[in-house]
């Protein structure tokens, strides 16, 4: 029903009604009169979002806060700031990375100009998840615009204070016609989503991820998609047990475990399963107190759906640790699950809660077989001091990214790539990767009219002969 569709005009800051295709239509006509690809405008743009993030701050916390309840700080150093730097990086290298490559040549191409010009796709949708409502539609916007794209962002539903601000205010931070904001849940994404785009770039679910790469195939429109899964933590006798637990435990609950690279279940022998325990009831005491349902670094559980959907994974019997929650705030206690079988329903889907089940196995290579045996995930965890385990495990699995000896901390350092790999996703971003994401690699071949190179041509035409093959 595009009557519910809101797209926001920044110049007269009314609030209009367009269809899709009027919606496209403009972001169009922005990319064909070159607008876009302007590198002193793509530079305000970048400059423009940079301002939104610094001077609405507070108002970001805020909104935040009403979607997810998530702190201050939290909202500083996973959201705004990562987004905040990934942009100062990129409005100092970008004019470099725009400019055209000029790779080695052959001798076969030694009289030519060999180039790859970097053009932006043109029209670019991206379609946000609700988790961390600002890093996920703004950090690909930031490759975005600055390879020169026209941008149509569509944030999350599941968190309208976000999606309002983003559409209501960065709006007036950035062009109306190279950028804008429609608003909306699964009707309006599929009408979207039935228009030609250049580029698609969604993060969410594999479900969704499948459809949008259905849509997106009816116009063979090249897609990112950042999806989810299960990603597991393995830990190794060897590993510095308390600090082990502090990290995994931290990483988990960090936003509810509503963090696609979350900590999804822990493979390890019973006797380090022991060991982990002892150390995990010291740190939920020491990170979110006595009653850690009170506590105010845990963040509420997005919908009454996702909050019923985890209570269903707390089997009395199989908590080791937690368990509690309040119904009103919407909140769960970090939660240890143990005795949990492959089988269990906690098992069977991405949990994307503070809720973490313990799966015994005998040994590392156990644990490699377990992992290879599902779908590839968007990361994988290691802890361990032996450097043969870690490379064991570095070699003989498939995952998005890996950190050893830490949780989630590889998606916020620049220069790696940030992205899945089977049905955690295609394609990566981050900094000078976002910008290439959204930039399609133009071979260009020149040649001249000289004599010399006229006399090298003739070789190729007819007639053929054999002393021109043998040349
Ligand atoms: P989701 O797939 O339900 O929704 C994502 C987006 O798709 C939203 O904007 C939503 O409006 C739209 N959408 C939902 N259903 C649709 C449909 N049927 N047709 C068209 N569009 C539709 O995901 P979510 O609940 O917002 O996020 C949770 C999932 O996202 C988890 O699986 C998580 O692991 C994953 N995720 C991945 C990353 C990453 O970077 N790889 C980051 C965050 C979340």
């Amino acid at each position: 029903n595009w009557d519910k569709l809101i797209v926001v005009e920044q110049m007269t800051q009314e609030t209009t009604k367009k269809t899709p295709a009027e919606v496209v239509d403009k972001a169009r006509n922005a990319f064909m009169n070159g607008k876009s690809k302007n590198l002193k405008f793509r530079e305000m743009q970048l400059k423009g979002l940079l301002n939104f993030l610094v001077d609405c701050n507070a108002k970001i916390e805020d909104a935040l806060y009403k979607d997810l309840r998530k702190h201050r700080q939290e909202s500083s150093s996973c959201e705004i700031e990562v987004v905040a730097n990934d942009l100062r990086h990129t409005i100092f290298e970008f004019k470099k990375w725009a400019k055209p490559e000029n790779p080695e040549k052959r001798l076969v191409n030694i009289l030519d100009g060999v180039h790859i010009y970097n053009d932006p796709y043109g029209v670019v949708l991206i379609i946000g998840a609700w988790n961390y409502p600002i890093l996920l539609t703004l950090g690909p916007l930031v490759g975005a615009l600055a390879a020169g794209n026209s941008v149509i962002l569509k944030p999350s539903e599941l968190a309208p204070a976000t999606a309002e601000l983003l559409a209501n205010t960065l709006t007036k931070f950035l062009d109306p016609e190279c950028f804008q904001v429609i608003l909306g849940g699964v009707e309006e994404t599929t009408e979207i989503l039935r228009e030609k785009f250049d580029y698609i770039f969604f993060t969410g679910s594999t479900t969704v991820g499948k459809i949008v790469h259905q849509a997106a195939a009816k116009h063979l429109t090249p897609t990112t998609l950042e999806l989810g899964g299960k990603s597991p933590v393995y830990i190794h006798e060897s590993a510095d047990m308390e600090k082990t637990a502090r990290r995994v435990i931290w990483g988990r609950n960090l936003n509810s475990g509503q963090t696609c690279i979350s900590p999804d279940y822990i493979l390890c022998t019973k006797e380090v399963q022991e060991r982990f325990l002892q150390q995990a009831k010291k740190v939920m005491l020491e990170l979110y107190g006595s009653d850690p349902k009170e506590s105010p670094y845990i963040s509420k559980i997005v919908t009454e759906r996702h909050f019923k959907r985890l209570l269903n994974f707390i089997k009395p019997d199989k908590v080791a640790i937690g368990g509690k929650f309040d119904a009103l705030k919407r909140v769960i206690s970090p939660t240890l699950l143990i005795n949990v079988s492959p089988n269990d329903p906690v098992m069977c889907e991405e949990i994307f809660g503070p809720i973490l089940p313990i799966i015994n196995i005998k040994s590392p290579e156990e644990a490699i077989s377990f992992i290879n045996a599902r779908e590839k995930p968007l990361a994988l965890y290691v802890f361990t001091k032996d450097k043969t385990i870690k490379e064991m495990f570095l070699k003989n699995t498939s995952s998005g990214g890996v950190t050893i000896n830490d949780t989630i901390t590889h998606i916020i350092t620049e220069n790696l790539p940030f992205g899945g790999v089977g049905a955690s996703g295609m394609g990566a971003y981050h900094g000078k990767r976002g910008f290439d994401t959204f930039t399609h690699k133009k071979a260009v071949l020149v040649k001249d009219f000289a004599p010399y190179t006229e006399l090298a041509l003739s070789l190729r035409y007819p007639p053929y002969s054999d002393t021109k093959t043998d040349i």
